[in-house]
């Protein structure tokens, strides 16, 4: 399984809005480019990885989070739809596209979201605390949206300081 290149901020094709996947793009190719988007997601040890990030600006990610109090399950979103959010959470975030970075970004605690799977059967999950964190962080890449865009304007500075340092130190790529 080969493991994809990610994009690192500020590739363009994060700032982009991905394109709905559409009844024909369903079938082999699109399996293969999930299964890869899962093995380049556990392979760089994160939890959740947007199309974008692996340069294809298409609505769809994956994720591998616990969902209540559960195992880690795998979890393919594809045009992800965003239905109801409530309540508010505050808490460190990470994201692929931005190596060594984490920040504090508030985000709603609760959300239930609408997408369909590999088979092109729709599905709604209700869920809360870190898997609401990753749906809503990745939806947001689906939409061109990167967690800096997130960050009160405070953090927001102190994190493209840090990028800076972090770019000018060779550890960004
Ligand atoms: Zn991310």
């Amino acid at each position: 399984m080969p493991i994809l290149r990610i994009a690192h901020f500020p590739e363009p094709v994060l700032l982009e809005v991905g394109k709905p996947i559409s009844d024909e793009d369903f079938g082999t190719d699109l399996d293969t480019l999930v299964e890869d988007m899962f093995q380049t997601m556990e392979h760089a040890g994160g939890v959740g990885l947007a199309a974008p990030q692996i340069f294809e600006s298409k609505r769809l990610f994956v994720m591998d989070v616990p969902v209540e109090d559960g195992p880690r399950v795998r979890h393919v979103l594809i045009n992800p739809e965003i239905i109801h959010v409530e309540g508010e959470q505050t808490g460190d975030e990470g994201c692929l596209s931005f190596p060594g970075l984490f920040q504090t970004v508030k985000r709603e605690l609760r959300v239930v979201v609408r997408a369909r799977d590999l088979k092109n059967q729709e599905f709604e999950l209700d869920v809360a605390d870190l898997a609401a964190r990753c749906i809503l962080h990745e939806t947001d890449h689906c939409d061109g949206i990167v967690f800096l865009d997130r960050m009160s304007p405070l953090k927001r500075q102190l994190a493209k300081r840090k990028i800076k340092t972090l770019q000018k130190t060779g550890k960004w790529n």
